[in-house]
Parts: C-alpha cells; structure tokens; sequence
C-alpha cells in the first residue's frame, strides 16, 4: 500500500504542546491495531472482541495525526498495540514516519512488540530509522510462555530477538512480574537479558481491563524480585533514566542495566511528558484515567490542520496532574476500565 504523506507545521512554526502543570508533551505513544497474535492473561480475556476495521485509523489518518504531534514537538513516537508488527502495511507506516527522523523533527522512532513476528521485520525497521525496540518477554520457559499468553511459541519469539539483535536494533526487554509465573526467574532472564548486551525491566501488572480477578492473584511487587535479584548480584545505583518511568540499577557482575517499573507503589506522574493515542484515534491524555479526546471525529469531519491544532491543545489543556491506580479488591473492579491492548501499554 502507498500514501501520500500530508505536510505538516515545521516544529520551528508551532508552538510547543504544554499542559496546565508546565509539562511539555514530548512523547506520543500510538497504538495502530488492537489486534494481537496472543491473548496474554493479564491483558486481553480469551476470547477478545476485536474492533470492527472501519474503526480503525487508516494508516493515512495515523501518519497526519503523529505528524500532527511531531509538528508541536513530540520528539519520541513509540509505536504499539495490540501487537504492532500484526497491522497490515504497518511498514508504510514507519516508511512515512521515517521523514520528520530524516528532517531532524523526531529524536526517535520505536516500538513495543511481543517480538512474534520481528524475525520477519527487524531489518526493514532498521531500515526506517528505528534503532531500538522493547520486546515483551515474560518467561524463558516454553510451556510457562504458552501457558502466560495462551497460544504463544517462545521459540519463535527468540528468533525475533535475535534477528533484531542481527539487525543492528538496541533490545530491551520487558517482563510483566508474576506471582507463581516468573518469580523464580528474575536471575535468569537478567542474565539471558545482560548476556545479549540488553537491559532487563520488569514491570509490575496494572488493573485494567476485565482481568481483574487474575490481577489481584498475580500481582507481585517489584520491589520483591528486585530483593531476591540483589541476594546474588550486587545491584548499584545508577542515574541513567530512558526516559520513562523505570528506575535502574546497574549490575556489578554482568555489567547490563535492570529497571523496575512500579505504577502500583510508586508515582511517576510529575515527570509525565507523555499522551497516548489510540487505533481508533482517541487520545488518553493519561493511562490511569478515562478522560479522553475522540480525535476521529475531528480528522473524519474534514478538520483542516488548524482545527486539528486546536482540538490536539484543548485535549492537553485537559490532562490530569497524576493517576490513581486503586483496585476496589471488594468489587473486584479495575480503576480503568479499558484494556492495555486498547490504550497501548
Ligand atoms: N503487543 C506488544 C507487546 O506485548 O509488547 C505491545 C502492546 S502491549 C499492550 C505493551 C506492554 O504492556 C507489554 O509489555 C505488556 O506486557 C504490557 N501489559 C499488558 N497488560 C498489562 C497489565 N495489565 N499490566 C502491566 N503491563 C501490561
Ligand atoms: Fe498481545 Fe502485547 Fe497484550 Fe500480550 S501484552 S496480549 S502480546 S498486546
């Protein structure tokens, strides 16, 4: 498929995107397919109703709307999903996106992606910009794996990593912390993670969606693997940030980094310099919230750029100061009601 790129504001000609706490949003993380080839536990139920196709942003809408952003300083475009890499032509995406990294107009151009179908992929991302990727891997044994994201072949995923690796692109990998899945793990998959040359982060698991009842069972702080990590390796503090809100550590033995990402116990929100824009191109100006801007209506009712300005300010003009992930465990009901896959994680 091919398409055209609109033109958009050059950064130089727009005013930067500033919410009401002085945060300047720099990061637009997109989903481009609620779509996946795993039904991982913890984010989407068995049997998921995917969304109608017509719902969905075209490929043309998706590529003005992130230049949109671009255009008023987004510097960093994470690409996501559902899994990314199962969107039909999503490589014309990247293809299209690839010119603000050429204009200088974007710092960089990246995904998360659960590294299926990356075997098939890696080279053509390299050759569209990207230099890095987040690989969602949560266990190195085979059945745990399958048995986590219920039709999902590890081997299949490694291979993805490894032609990633091949291709030049910088691997970070993500584990979702489990209680009774990968908490016997934490060493293994850091030293799997530091052999390669790539940093290790584990994350602990949100209350969204209706997965609910497996979340209050599974959920495991951070802060006990990254205890039973440090009774074997010496774990030194480090200031490097990538960015988001994972706090790493640097280990002595192996050298590689370890982040642990904690959106249960710990606040990152007053450094949130990031929105989220949906496959059906409704913009979440924050993950723990429902308050939302339906940019689809404005895009299909002819907006012109200036509309489109305007409706992308009064959105940010809305976002909330923080979250509060609280889970109602009497109820058993998630503070946010939509799945990951939906927001785009
Ligand atoms: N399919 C891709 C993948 O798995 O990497 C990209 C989308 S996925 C929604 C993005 C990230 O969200 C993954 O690392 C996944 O493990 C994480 N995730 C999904 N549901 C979650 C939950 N309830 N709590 C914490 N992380 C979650
Ligand atoms: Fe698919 Fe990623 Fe959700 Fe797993 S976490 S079901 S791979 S979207």
């Amino acid at each position: 498929m091919n398409f055209r790129p609109q033109t958009a504001l050059s950064p130089a000609q727009a005013t930067p995107l500033v919410d009401p706490f002085g945060r300047a949003i720099s990061y637009l993380r997109v989903s481009v397919t609620d779509r996946c080839d795993l039904r991982c536990v913890y984010c989407m139920s068995e049997h998921m109703q995917f969304l109608p196709r017509r719902d969905l942003l075209t490929l043309e809408e998706l590529d003005r709307l992130c230049s949109a952003f671009i255009a008023r300083g987004t510097r960093k475009l994470r690409i996501t999903g559902g899994e990314p890499l199962v969107r039909h032509g999503v490589m014309t995406l990247f293809r299209s996106l690839s010119r603000h990294l050429v204009l200088g107009a974007l710092d960089e151009l990246t995904l998360t992606t659960n590294g299926s179908r990356l075997a098939e992929f890696a080279q053509e991302l390299a050759d569209w910009g990207v230099r890095r990727v987040n690989v969602s891997l949560d266990t190195l044994n085979p059945d745990k794996f399958r048995a986590v994201t219920r039709t999902g072949d590890l081997a299949r995923v490694l291979r993805g990593i490894e032609a990633a690796r091949e291709a030049g692109l910088k691997v970070k990998l993500n584990a979702v912390a489990l209680r009774g899945v990968n908490e016997d793990e934490v060493i293994e998959l850091t030293r799997f993670a530091h052999d390669r040359g790539m940093d290790m982060t584990f994350i602990e698991v949100m209350p969204l969606g209706d997965v609910v009842g497996e979340w209050s069972q599974r959920f495991l702080p951070v802060a006990d693997l990254r205890a039973s990590l440090s009774k074997q390796l010496t774990l030194l503090p480090t200031p490097y940030r990538s960015g988001g809100p994972a706090r790493y550590w640097q280990v002595e033995q192996t050298g590689g980094r370890v982040g642990f990402i904690t959106p249960m116990t710990h606040n990152f929100c007053e450094s949130c310099n990031r929105v989220r824009l949906t496959c059906t191109g409704t913009l979440y100006m924050c993950l723990g919230q429902d308050d939302q801007a339906d940019l689809r209506a404005v895009l299909r009712s002819g907006a012109s750029d200036g509309d489109l300005e305007d409706a992308i300010r009064e959105a940010i003009s809305r976002k909330p100061k923080g979250h509060d992930f609280i889970i109602d465990r009497r109820h058993e009901r998630p503070a946010v009601a939509r799945h990951m896959s939906v927001t785009g994680g």
